[in-house]
C-alpha cells in the first residue's frame, strides 16, 4: 500500500477547467472518497492518478515518487469502472486472470492467486461461469477481483455501485469495505452518493466546480462543514442568512429578515468564522437539531407537512413566513396535523455558524 500525493494540480480541457489547483494527501491503507455533484472533477482527478490524463500543471506522487507522466500500466493500480468493463463471453476466472496473464506469471501461480481472490469476493463456486450468466452484483465482484488480483498498490473505484439496485448497492457497499479493510489496500473511491461516502470512507474530499470544498472524516464533514455547499450537500439542513445583532461572552444573537431571533454559542462555528455585530452570517440548523416543546430558541409555527417514519416525526413548519424542516426523534406519542400550531425549540449548541 502506498500514499498518494497530489500537489497543486490543474487540469484544463481547452477552455474547460476540469480541476483547479488541487492539493491532496491520501495515506497508505486509507479509504478515501471523492464526493460531489456531476461535473465537479472527481473522474478527472481519478484519471490523473491512474495516468489516463496528465495534469496541465502540478505533480502526482505515489509514496514520494513522481508519477505525473508515468504510463498507466507502470503504476500498479487496480481499477473498477461503473460499467465493469469485463469480457462478457469469457468465464469469471478468465476475466480475473487477465491482468496476471498480461504480466506473464506462471500458470500455477495464476491459478492460486485467482482461486484466493475469487474466495475473497465470495464467488468461490463461480469460476467457470460466463460473465453474461451472472447478476449485476456478481459482475461487480468479478470486476473488483480482477482489479485486486494483481495486488495493486492503489485501488481506484469509479462509481462502482451505480448500476446496482438499491438493496444490492447497500450489500455491495459493505462487501467492498470488508474486502478493502482485509487487504489494507489504499483505496480511492468516486461517488456522488453521500450515503456511500459517509458509510465507507476514512476521509472524504467534497468537490464543486473543479474545486475542493472540504477534506475531512465523515464526522467532520457532517458536524463541522466549512461552508454552505458542504453543509447542504451532506445531509439535510435549514440554511438561514441572518444578521449578527449582539455578541456577549459565549452567546451570539442573530436575527433573520423575517424577524426570527436565535441565540447560538461561539463554539458552534466553522473554522475561520469571526462574527461581527452588524455583519451577515449563515446559520445551519439540521432538522434533528430541534427538540419538542419550549426551551432555548423557542420556535412557534404552523405545520405545513408532517410524516411519521417510526424513528422520528418529520415536520415542515411555517415560521414568520419561512419554512423550516424539523425532525423529532421518538416523537411518536403526540403527533400533530397539518394546519395545527406547534412549539419546538433549538438548543443553542445546535446552531452552526458559517461565513460563506
Ligand atoms: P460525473 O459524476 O458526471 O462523472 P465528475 O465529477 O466525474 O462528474 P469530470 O468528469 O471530472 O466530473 O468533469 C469535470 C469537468 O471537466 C466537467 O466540466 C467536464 O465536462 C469536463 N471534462 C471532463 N473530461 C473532459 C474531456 N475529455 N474533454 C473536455 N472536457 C472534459
Amino acid at each position: 500500500m502506498k500514499s498518494v500525493h497530489i500537489e497543486n494540480v490543474t487540469k484544463k480541457f481547452g477552455d474547460v477547467l476540469g480541476v483547479s489547483e488541487l492539493n491532496l494527501e491520501v495515506k497508505p491503507g486509507e479509504f478515501f472518497t471523492f464526493l460531489g455533484p456531476s461535473g465537479c472533477g472527481k473522474t478527472t482527478t481519478l484519471r490523473m492518478i491512474a495516468g489516463f490524463y496528465y495534469p496541465t500543471t502540478g505533480k502526482v506522487y505515489f509514496d514520494g515518487q513522481d508519477v505525473t507522466t508515468l504510463q498507466p500500466n507502470k503504476r500498479n493500480i487496480g481499477m473498477v469502472f461503473q460499467n465493469y468493463a469485463l469480457f462478457p463471453h469469457m468465464t469469471v476466472d478468465e476475466n480475473i486472470a487477465f491482468g496476471l496473464q498480461v504480466r506473464k506469471l506462471p500458470k500455477a501461480e495464476i491459478r492460486q492467486k485467482v482461486d484466493r481472490i475469487r474466495g475473497l469476493v465470495h464467488l468461490a463456486q463461480y469460476g467457470s461461469r460466463k460473465i453474461n450468466e451472472l447478476s449485476g452484483g456478481q459482475q461487480q465482484r468479478v470486476a473488483l477481483a480482477r482489479a485486486l488480483v494483481i495486488e495493486p498498490d492503489i485501488l481506484l473505484l469509479d462509481e462502482p455501485l451505480s448500476n446496482l439496485d438499491a438493496k444490492l448497492r447497500e450489500e455491495t457497499r459493505v462487501e467492498i469495505k470488508r474486502i478493502q479493510s482485509e487487504l489494507g489496500v489504499t483505496t480511492i473511491y468516486v461517488t456522488h452518493d453521500q450515503t456511500e461516502a459517509m458509510s465507507m470512507s476514512d476521509r472524504i474530499m467534497v468537490m464543486e466546480s473543479g474545486l475542493v470544498k472540504q477534506i475531512g472524516t465523515p464526522q467532520e464533514i457532517y458536524h463541522r462543514p466549512n461552508n454552505r455547499f458542504v453543509a447542504t450537500f451532506i445531509g439535510e439542513t435549514n440554511m438561514l442568512e441572518m444578521k449578527v445583532t449582539s455578541i456577549k461572552e459565549e452567546v451570539i444573537t442573530v436575527e433573520h429578515a423575517n424577524g426570527l431571533v436565535l441565540h447560538g454559542l461561539s463554539g458552534g462555528k466553522a473554522d475561520g468564522v469571526a462574527p461581527q455585530v452588524g455583519g451577515t452570517i449563515y446559520v445551519s440548523i439540521r432538522p434533528e437539531a430541534f427538540e419538542a416543546g419550549p426551551g432555548d430558541n423557542t420556535i412557534k409555527g404552523t405545520i405545513e407537512f408532517v410524516e411519521f417514519t417510526g424513528l422520528s416525526v418529520n415536520y415542515l413548519i411555517r415560521v414568520n413566513g419561512t419554512s423550516l424542516k424539523a425532525m423529532i426523534i421518538n416523537g411518536g406519542s403526540d403527533i400533530k396535523a397539518i394546519g395545527d400550531d406547534i412549539e419546538l425549540h433549538i438548543p443553542s449548541r445546535n446552531l452552526y455558524f458559517l461565513a460563506e
